[in-house]
């Protein structure tokens, strides 16, 4: 675990205009400024910009919550990964359950989409992580296993150096219900597997692998403790400086 490289990466969701976005990162900053871990906030595409200006000079990366898989053309309402490397954002989250729930986002999408961030030279935060229905029927590991190897199809061992995954059981996402940090170890060490047989165990060993769902400041140090779990992915929280920043100090 201590080889490998924490990442905190908040996800802003629907949130924030960007004159908010500029008081969030600058609220934020001055917080996480020793954090040991990478930090990263992924803020809907109209707030990049401001963010990033925020940003400026501090350790926060700035990065975008989804991108398409085409370059350019008709495709209305997306955003190509091109675009947001032309702007200098480098990271994008791909494969969130709430893109997979409410707009129709598949493995192949996700796999296409994974394909194009790194083509474009972006590292990716690809998200996996089973229904409540799914753990119900014992199935989540079958499943996990299953997003992962259709998502990274195609990805080369030198490309998966640039993909950071997130385990997120979608019945913890924004639910206040979170995963018990062995559940998280198990399903993340089920993860680091599937990455071990497809590409080696220097890979397996060497990947960041995240728990996300309703990750907060009294119980990120127990789930980042966890050997499997090397960072998190956070919604709710990362709205909120204070709590934000003790992740992240949980993390360091
Ligand atoms: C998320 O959006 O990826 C997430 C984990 O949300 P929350 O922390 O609010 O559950």
């Amino acid at each position: 675990k201590s080889l490998r490289k924490a990442v905190i990466a908040g996800n802003w969701k629907m949130n924030k205009t960007p004159t908010e976005a500029k008081e969030l990162i600058a609220a934020i900053a001055p917080l996480v400024k020793d954090a040991g871990c990478d930090v990263v906030a992924c803020t809907p595409f109209v707030d990049l910009s401001s963010a990033q200006e925020a940003a400026e000079g501090t350790n926060i990366q700035i990065g975008a919550e989804n991108c398409h898989w085409e370059k350019s053309g008709a495709y209305t309402g997306e955003i190509s990964a091109d675009m947001l490397v032309s702007m200098g954002v480098k990271i994008v989250i791909i494969g969130h359950s709430e893109r997979r729930q409410y707009f129709g986002e598949t493995d192949v999408t996700v796999q296409k989409r994974v394909r194009a961030a790194l083509d474009a030279g972006m590292t990716v935060i690809l998200c996996v992580g089973e229904t409540l229905e799914q753990r119900e029927q014992g199935i989540t590991s079958e499943l996990v296993a299953m997003q992962t190897k259709i998502a990274l199809g195609g990805v080369s061992a030198e490309e998966l150096k640039r993909v950071v995954i997130a385990y997120e059981p979608v019945w913890a996402i924004g639910t206040g219900k979170t995963a018990t940090a062995e559940q998280a170890n198990e399903v993340c060490h089920t993860i680091r597997e599937v990455i071990c047989e497809l590409y080696g165990k220097a890979s397996a060993d060497g990947i960041t692998i995240q728990y996300g769902g309703s990750m907060n400041a009294a119980n990120a140090a127990e789930l980042l403790a966890q050997p499997d779990v090397d960072g998190g992915l956070i919604g709710g929280a990362s709205l909120k400086p204070n709590d934000f920043a003790v992740i992240v100090e949980a993390a360091t």
